[in-house]
């Protein structure tokens, strides 16, 4: 009676590569060329609109709707020549992945026949019928209208026959219902302020941009195997499923052979990634088996995530053609790592200065420690808001097991910049500048570079790593919106610079030295921000301890962890840097909390039916062969005999028989914990309690089943196991 699970572990491992079309030009003749670049705006564009166009991108400033008009006629005309026949604009609503609706371009011609029309009006705003969009309560549905509006920053691409425009999604009253807006305004306000603290040092400097470079990991399994697990299907990771013997042990998979399927999938994705200007760069097998990753070169981080949002639908489309299903689950196995999506991030001048990247001269490395310092007074401020920032039903698989950071966040600096850091603590002002010599400054700060430049000690367990010329914030969830980190980090960076500004300006202001009151500035953010520094291990019992005692933010529950969002610091921050309301805030939680509740009642539904109508029968089909066997065993044999011939069997029997009961009570328990649940009105109440009574019976639900796939035949279990999902040969 061979399953259906052996079918498709025989289609799976029987698969060949599929070829792949390589374009016969070398990537620099096709990079971009399915977007609306610098060199297609400049060869589609009036040079009148060219230049407003490239000085409101570079200013970051709003667009006059006449040369909005200009600029819509060039795009149309690109994008008809290059094969479009629809538009959309492109948004990243609250729920995952981006949003699109469909134009086609045709429009009456008044005589009987269509002309393809496209004008700054369709370019600027777009009204979708978004009210089934997640919002928080903040659209009644009286009012469900949202607008779309023109991101400038980010340029036009043409997906497929589609040119899509990436925009904001604003109510019709204003507030944000997406992950760019917020972006937005915190890179505007980012640059802003860190423009301002910049010119202490260079006048010269006119704008301050951040910058992502995000590490995309993923899981790849056959499709076929895929369609044959509905967990996986519904809710993008197993909810049940025994260790494989052979798992990361031997840990060969990491930077190991890749697999000729994978690599022609990761061909494919390469070469149109490198058309839509997606700079993707690295490609890797990952710790897990079946994991991967993919990293581009880093970018804006406005454009970056843009990128990183495309790579994902990409690699969705992609990864189906090469006959995969792409996880992007944070948490697709038990036992084995989960994905992550390192963010890099950075701060740069318009001049070219990385100003996380130490200097040669005394000077710079004043302008480096004050941004450093300033980052390590934000994240430490606001540890508990940036734990929030990741936090989600899937990433709460993957935070505080040890793989991943865990759920507090502290900043790594490495010993040499711990070293810097130490001795600006401890010496006096005096004896770290010699401001009376004018050739500069002597011993401390002149020798920085040497003491920082060697960044080789690296912390895998910190969650927020100094690497040299960036941070990098690894808790960030495979699946998520960068979008969220990033408004959340950059505002609490502003933030911070802004304050920083304004007790430098009062010392000035009272007579100080510049220089010198930079440096008393920094002394005093070193001290405050101690706790928040930590370069141990983090996977240590001994640090969650000791981060409690530090008053860091130990919260482990997701829809508390939420909470940092509407606490009143958190609020003031995020309107004194113009970034969210505190209406816009309250939404966002609304949809929070309401969004982890529904994925935990999918996981709870979905491993309910597992149980009842998969598990279950086939343990009961496998126990009544046993018995069977019994039965016959004993008509053999007799007596003492008869009953040592069949113990083991009866004590399978026994076994199966309470794994079952179990399973069969808590899958019962679970479904009035859900109705219960279901009855709290609060948002924030109900997501509680799907986590507090919901999510611990699944799991013990999943230990009975994952015993009984122990037990039962192997030939009959119906759903394909680890050792087979994982290993694509
Ligand atoms: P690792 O695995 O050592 O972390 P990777 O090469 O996989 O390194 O990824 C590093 C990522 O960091 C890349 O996307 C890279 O472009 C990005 N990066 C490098 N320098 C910076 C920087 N100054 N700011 C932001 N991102 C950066
Ligand atoms: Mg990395």
């Amino acid at each position: 009676m061979s399953s259906l699970r052996f079918k498709v572990v025989e289609e799976a491992s029987n698969r060949k590569a599929v070829p792949v079309e390589i374009p016969a030009e070398r990537p620099q003749a096709f990079y971009g060329k399915a977007v609306f670049n610098r060199q297609k705006m400049f060869e589609y564009l009036p040079k009148d609109a060219y230049d407003a166009l490239v000085y409101a991108i570079e200013n970051r400033e709003t667009l006059d709707r006449k040369v909005a008009d200009k600029v819509a006629a060039g795009m149309k005309q690109w994008a008809l020549d290059n094969g479009a026949r629809h538009y959309t604009h492109w948004f990243h609503p609250l729920t995952e992945g981006t949003a699109e609706k469909h134009d086609s371009f045709i429009d009456h011609d008044g005589k009987g026949g269509v002309v393809e029309e496209f004008d700054g009006k369709q370019l600027v705003q777009q009204e979708p019928d978004a009210s089934s969009f997640p919002n928080g309560g903040i659209r009644n549905t009286f009012e469900a209208r949202g607008y779309s509006a023109w991101d400038i920053s980010s340029p036009a691409f043409i997906l497929g026959e589609t040119l899509c425009i990436p925009t904001i999604f604003i109510s019709y009253t204003g507030e944000s219902l997406d992950y760019k807006t917020p972006l937005l305004r915190a890179l505007n306000a980012v640059d802003k302020a860190a423009t301002a603290v910049c010119n202490y040092f260079d006048p010269n400097v006119k704008h301050v941009n951040s910058y992502l470079g995000w590490e995309q990991e993923y899981f790849l399994v056959d499709e076929a195997l895929f369609a044959a697990r509905p967990d996986l299907v519904m809710t993008g990771r197993t909810l049940m499923g025994h260790e494989s013997a052979k798992n990361q042990q031997l840990e060969d998979h990491y930077f190991g052979a890749i697999p000729s399927r994978v690599q022609a999938f990761m061909l494919d994705l390469e070469i149109e990634c490198h058309k839509l200007g997606i700079p993707a760069k690295t490609r890797h097998n990952e710790v897990a088996p079946n994991q991967f990753e993919l990293a581009p070169i880093f970018e804006e981080v406005n454009l970056a995530n843009d990128h990183n949002l495309l790579l994902m639908s990409l690699m969705d489309k992609i990864a189906r053609k090469h006959n995969f299903r792409v996880l992007m689950h944070e948490k697709p196995f038990a036992g084995i790592n989960g994905s992550g999506k390192h963010n890099n991030w950075s701060l740069g001048t318009d001049t070219g200065v990385l100003l996380f990247a130490p200097g040669k001269t005394a000077d710079q490395n004043l302008q480096f420690l004050t941004f450093v310092v300033n980052t390590m007074a934000a994240v430490h401020k606001h540890n508990g808001l940036i734990k929030a920032s990741i936090m989600s039903a899937t990433n709460q698989h993957r935070l505080g097991a040890n793989e991943a950071p865990p759920a507090i966040i502290s900043i790594f600096t490495g010993s040499q910049l711990a070293k810097v850091l130490d001795l600006i603590e401890n010496t006096p002002t005096d004896e770290l500048t010699d401001l009376s010599v004018k050739s500069g400054y002597s011993v401390g700060v002149a020798q920085i570079p040497e003491l920082v430049l060697d960044t080789t000690d690296r912390n895998r367990t910190s969650p927020f790593a100094f690497t040299g010329n960036r941070f990098e914030f690894r808790a960030v969830g495979s699946s998520a919106n960068c979008g969220a980190p990033m408004f959340v980090i950059n505002a609490a960076i502003a933030d911070q610079l802004n304050q920083f500004k304004e007790a430098v300006d009062k010392r000035v202001a009272e007579g100080q030295e510049l220089k010198v009151a930079i440096l008393e500035e920094i002394r005093k953010l070193i001290k405050e921000s101690k706790p928040i520094h930590f370069d141990g291990n983090g996977y240590s019992d001994a640090w969650k301890e000791e981060a409690a005692r530090r008053g860091l933010d130990c919260e482990t529950s997701a829809p508390k962890i939420f909470d940092s969002y509407l606490k009143p610091e958190t609020i003031e921050m995020f309107e004194r840097t113009g970034v969210l309301s505190k209406k816009e805030l309250e939404a966002r939680n609304e949809v929070k909390w309401e969004m982890f509740t529904k994925k935990i009642q999918i996981e709870a539904r979905v491993l309910g039916d597992l149980a009842i109508n998969h598990v279950i029968p086939v343990a009961t089909r496998y126990q009544s062969m046993l018995v069977d066997n019994v039965v016959k065993l004993k008509s053999l044999f007799t007596g003492q005999k008869g009953a040592d011939i069949v113990a083991p069997d009866l004590e399978n029997i026994e076994n199966i028989s309470k794994h079952m009961l179990v399973i069969k009570r808590r899958v019962n328990e679970m479904v009035d914990a859900r109705r219960q649940a279901n009855r709290i009105e609060d948002e924030r109440e109900k997501a509680i309690a799907y986590h507090d009574r919901v999510m611990p019976l699944m799991d013990e639900i999943r230990y009975h089943i994952d015993k009984l796939e122990l037990m039962v035949d192997n030939e009959i279990w119906p759903l394909p196991k680890y050792r087979e999902l994982l290993f694509i040969r």
